[in-house]
């Protein structure tokens, strides 16, 4: 089963988060990455190098804990005759529970991106820099820096800024050459700046629109004033790109440090795309909540019964929602149930409301897994909503983290 970019994100997020929080004493822990590229053969002689090596370790705990994450990740190697298409990542170590249990674990991730250079790294918390750096988004962005001697037009793609073509005027300068009338000279100035505005404009059309539509995200413009202004005001981009201009920013350079300047000085505007996104998707939400005809749910029983319906259009998940879909079932008859929990319980203390024998839970699955699977299946699309703004924040805690745009009205 396929499924959606915004899932695997989350998925992918959870991991991190479960890694983040795992500790261990000194260096034990080991984090091994591994390009696509690379001989595994040449893995396993490093891996047996530092083997040799950690017999010099002086402390007895850690020179066995050393040597055991060792053994571990040399026996998961053996499964791999090569690198999965992106590479993979092993993480491996004796790990703190409480303070006085400890465990080996090893744990393989294998990413939705290639990773691209191999590390070999041991330390008290697991290297996960390649790894989040991933989460940033691969977003692109068309990038003008004018004034009216120069512009460069470029792209912001990730984060990197790529320069694509630079142009200058012929527009002249302020100071008029004797003989001309001053009114004439001001008329062909104007004339220059406008078909300088025209070049510019078609360029960056030209440029910005071999870029996917979908992929496009934005137009970014920066300069001095006023000419930015006058520029966007004059409508010289392609109508679909002027449509997505996000912004003018003060830049003193238009040069290729200008396009730097000015993805500086976007910053705040690019972080908050995101954010801007799923606050529209909860503004709509609270507007339905209050209407009259209400085509809304949220809390996780309405929710799901909408959601078997078909009658949810989009599903709303806080990034907080940490619940488990337990299923309790006796021990003796066919009664079963399923719950929506905080965890896994430990034991179940009442009976079977049919012949009161003793009841246990036979399956345990992830809410968010649970309800996305539903959603892949109904056709319904999901949005993961963070919890760092107003209503995000209150989707987790005054609506259970779970909420849905309807529809139609189905009752339940
Ligand atoms: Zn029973």
């Amino acid at each position: 089963m396929a499924i959606s970019q915004a899932h695997k994100r989350y998925e992918f997020k959870r991991h991190l988060e479960e890694m983040r929080s795992k500790t261990g004493k000194g260096t034990e822990l080991i984090s091994l990455y591994i390009p696509p590229d690379k001989q595994i053969s040449d893995v396993v002689a490093q891996l047996r190098a530092e083997h040799g090596q950690a017999a010099n370790i002086k402390s007895k705990s850690t020179r066995t804990n050393v040597q055991s994450a060792l053994e571990s990740v040399l026996a998961r190697l053996k499964y791999y005759p090569r690198p999965p298409e992106n590479g993979f990542v092993i993480f491996c170590g004796t790990l703190d529970l409480d303070g006085h249990r400890t465990t080996l674990d090893t744990m393989i991730i294998e990413p939705h991106e290639p990773i691209t250079s191999y590390k070999y790294h041991c330390d008290s918390s697991f290297y996960l820099d390649p790894l989040e750096e991933m989460l940033v988004e691969k977003r692109t962005f068309g990038l003008i820096a004018i004034d009216r001697r120069e512009a460069t037009i470029g792209l912001l793609r990730g984060k990197a800024i790529e320069s694509r073509k630079h142009l200058t005027s012929t527009v002249p300068g302020k100071q008029r050459k004797g003989g001309q009338s001053a009114h004439r000279f001001q008329q062909l100035r104007l004339i220059a700046i406008h078909d300088f505005y025209k070049k510019i404009g078609n360029s960056a059309s030209e440029i910005f629109l071999t870029i996917d539509h979908k992929d496009l995200e934005g137009v970014l413009i920066g300069g001095p004033s006023p000419t930015k202004e006058e520029f966007f005001d004059g409508e010289f981009l392609h109508h679909e790109l002027q449509k997505k201009i996000m912004g003018l920013f003060d830049t003193a350079y238009t040069d290729e440090s200008g396009l730097y300047e000015l993805v500086d000085a976007a910053e705040d505007a690019l972080q908050d795309l995101e954010v801007t996104k799923q606050k529209k998707i909860m503004q709509r939400f609270m507007r339905e909540l209050v209407s009259d005809k209400g085509l809304v749910a949220y809390g996780d029983s309405q929710v799901r019964g909408n959601l078997e319906l078909g009658a949810v259009s989009v599903l709303l998940i806080s990034e907080d929602l940490r619940q488990v879909r337990v299923t309790i079932a006796c021990q003796n008859c066919d009664y079963t149930r399923k719950d929506t929990l905080e965890s896994v319980p430990d034991s179940i203390e009442e009976r079977c409301p049919s012949c009161n024998s003793e009841l246990k839970v036979t399956d345990v699955v992830d809410v968010v897994d649970e309800l996305t699977e539903v959603c892949d299946q109904m056709g319904t699309s999901v949005e993961f909503i963070s919890t760092e703004f107003e209503e995000g924040d209150q989707l987790m805690r005054a609506f259970g983290g779970v909420a849905a745009m309807l529809r139609y009205d189905a009752g339940v």
